[in-house]
């Protein structure tokens, strides 16, 4: 794809530079390319550029104003900028707002990006408007030659000249340096994602230096492209009134920088101009390679869109926050269910073609920081919908984790989903600023329909299930997602564990380890009052995968996780249609999958002594009834329907049948 053909983000910073943007923005608008998006972020000018900027976004709908009120610095400015570009980006221009650029640049640079996909960061020669060639690549900085320049002694002067000037030899028009002058940078979009946003820990400089020596730590060339020019001005802000300020930002930069990247003296474990690396490059361009041959990435209007699934931190100073827990809790024993609700609806999307992330943050356990860390450094800023599962006990912390998000990451839709939100969608819309939408109920399809919408350019409020903000910020409810009829249609939660989670991570008390959760049926016909599943996600009625699919999963976990000791089936009831479970028992058998692993399940005291029996041949070692009270009076106000008897019966034919019994009970109900 030619540049005329692709998409491109431009991201210019502004200070004062009344007397540049418009030629700046006007060269801009000259290029001829299929899409353009110009994002500029204005750092609280005192002169006319607000003003200027404000009268042209009037007439230039691709110019997307970013208006600060003070200067925030060119890291956490052009991060601002990075997080609202369209993921259908080809391409990212780092750009001054002093340049005049062209189309021959732009083309030319396009092309080597095209042509070799380990080029990370490209830049054209840069040119005053004297004519004179400026500085634009230099080897990456060391100690002694920051000192030496700085001590302007004529001789470390020299040295410090002689060490900074780029050493590599010009090949095809193209010369590898340490780092380029950020005045004007071309990446491809995916360049970008590999690298990351700016490391906000430095405020003005050397940022430059930071995000070319992190493209070398990723394996990507850094070039300076001989073969064209643009005109660069060289407004040297550090000679105006912030000198003292940006000195002194920029030798604590300095620091940090050397800090970070672990070196001070020599700077060739990162970039040695001798010694390219060759093996790493070889495996990128080989991947990328594979990832064009598959179409997946050939162009970018076919690229996948992103979305992160995420189980937010909560109070991980306490240890492992079981959300999905049919009690939420950070339990003693260390106990951690998989978050299986958030990973079927995950397994969902990645099915219908998108491409998903997931972070399960107890699981660590991640705090709030690690975790935004975490989602940074793994495509965030690419990411279109972000999906946050939720629980009553850490509602609040969920909300606020969400509107954090919305700050960093504006353009995405960032919706909640889970329990409380569908008990209480308008409330938590309403305490939740930055959250577009929830999803109330089952929210398998309602994610995935909201992506899809997404995607293609539709309203994704318009979705069944969704409970939204309006654009004049009232909150309104569609009608309901009818509840999936037809479970075998929703992909192996096994699947998506083995691809993206670690067995060994997730820990049930009651059984052997490592174990692996899943659902073979969705709803309960019981009618508990306090019961917190069936009311708000999956309703009263029993549907069920099909018995072939549920021995199908537990087939392919035998082979895709040898160590894998147990299953723990956590659908409500999983007894309440006894010759279900009977044809179960007989496939267990029948399979061999009896001798491979043990398993445990949800089972309601009316379970009978025969289907114990079947159970227990057919590999389960444990029931888990909700015994709940030895009150006949409090289980009829519970509505649990069941009676004494029924337990007491219960009870005895499982020691009968050697299957035990882990009881559930609660307290405080009346009387
Ligand atoms: S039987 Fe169990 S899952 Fe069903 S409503 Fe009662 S407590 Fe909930």
């Amino acid at each position: 794809m030619s540049f005329s053909e692709s998409s491109i983000a431009f991201i210019i910073l502004t200070w004062n530079s009344e007397d540049y943007i418009d030629d700046c923005l006007d060269s801009v608008e000259m290029l001829q390319c299929a899409q353009k998006d110009v994002f500029v972020v204005e750092n609280g000018s005192t002169d006319n550029t607000r003003q200027l900027l404000v009268n042209r976004a009037h007439r230039q709908p691709n110019l997307h104003l970013i208006l600060e009120g003070k200067n925030l610095g060119t890291t956490v400015s052009r991060n601002k900028a990075l997080r609202r570009i369209p993921t259908s980006t080809d391409y990212i221009c780092i750009l001054d707002s002093d340049t005049i650029v062209n189309q021959k640049a732009f083309e030319t640079m396009a092309t080597q990006l095209k042509n070799d996909p380990t080029i990370g960061i490209i830049a054209p020669r840069l040119v005053g408007i004297d004519g004179t060639y400026q500085v634009s690549g230099r080897n990456l900085p060391t100690l002694p030659e920051k000192l030496g320049k700085a001590s302007h002694l004529p001789m470390l002067e020299e040295l410090a000249l002689h060490a900074e000037t780029p050493t590599a030899p010009l090949i095809g028009g193209l010369q590898d340096v340490g780092y380029l002058m950020s005045a004007c940078w071309l990446m491809s979009y995916r360049a970008f994602i590999t690298i990351g946003l700016f490391d906000e820990n430095i405020f003005y400089a050397p940022e430059d230096v930071d995000y070319c020596a992190r493209a070398h730590e990723a394996g990507l060339r850094v070039v300076l492209c001989h073969d064209v020019e643009i005109t660069h001005v060289y407004q040297r802000i550090s000679r105006q009134a912030l000198l003292s300020t940006i000195n002194a930002s920029h030798f604590a930069g300095l620091a940090y920088y050397f800090k970070t990247h672990g070196y001070a003296l020599d700077s060739r474990r990162i970039y040695d101009p001798e010694k390219q690396c060759v093996e790493k490059r070889e495996q990128i361009r080989q991947h990328w390679k594979e990832d064009q041959d598959s179409q997946l990435l050939a162009c970018s209007k076919e690229r996948p869109m992103k979305v992160f699934f995420i189980n937010p931190p909560f109070k991980a100073e306490h240890g492992r926050f079981a959300r999905e827990n049919r009690s939420a809790a950070i339990t003693r024993s260390g106990t951690l269910y998989y978050p299986l609700w958030l990973i079927y609806a995950a397994a969902v999307c990645e099915d219908d073609g998108f491409q998903v992330s997931f972070l399960d943050a107890p699981v660590f356990p991640y705090t709030k920081q690690q975790s935004l860390d975490y989602i940074e450094s793994n495509g965030g800023v690419a990411t279109k919908l972000f999906v946050l599962d939720t629980s009553t006990p850490s509602i609040y912390s969920d909300i606020a984790f969400a509107d954090t998000l919305k700050e960093l990451y504006p353009s995405a839709f960032v919706m909640l989903v889970g329990t409380h939100p569908s008990a209480l969608p308008e409330e938590t819309l309403n305490n939740a600023k930055g959250v577009d939408a929830v999803a109330r109920h089952e929210f398998d399809f309602i994610v995935r329909d909201v992506a899809r919408a997404l995607r293609d350019g539709a309203d994704p409020c318009e979705v069944r299930g969704l409970t939204y903000r309006t654009k004049d910020g009232s909150v309104k409810s569609n009608e309901n997602y009818p509840y999936i009829t037809d479970l075998d249609q929703i992909p192996w939660a096994s699947k998506f564990i083995k691809k993206h989670l670690d067995v060994h991570d997730y820990f049930f008390a009651a059984s052997a380890y490592p174990e692996i959760q899943m659902f073979t049926g969705r709803g309960c016909l019981a009618r508990c009052f306090f019961c917190v599943y069936p009311q708000t996600m999956h309703g009263h009625q029993y549907r069920t995968r099909s018995i072939d699919n549920v021995i199908g999963e537990l087939s392919y976990i035998d082979t895709a996780f040898p160590d894998v000791k147990e299953i723990v089936i956590e659908d409500d009831t999983f007894t309440i249609n006894k010759k279900r479970v009977m044809d179960f028992c007989q496939k267990m058998e029948e399979t061999g999958l009896n001798k491979r692993f043990r398993w445990l399940c949800n089972a309601r005291v009316n379970l009978d002594y025969e289907t114990m029996v079947a159970m227990k041949n057919a590999g389960c070692k444990l029931i888990i009834p909700g015994i709940e009270s030895g009150n006949q009076q409090i289980l009829n106000n519970i509505h649990k329907g069941t009676t004494l008897e029924q337990i007491r019966a219960y009870v005895a034919n499982a020691k009968k049948a050697n299957l035990a019994v882990h009881a559930c009970y609660m307290v405080g109900n009346k009387g």
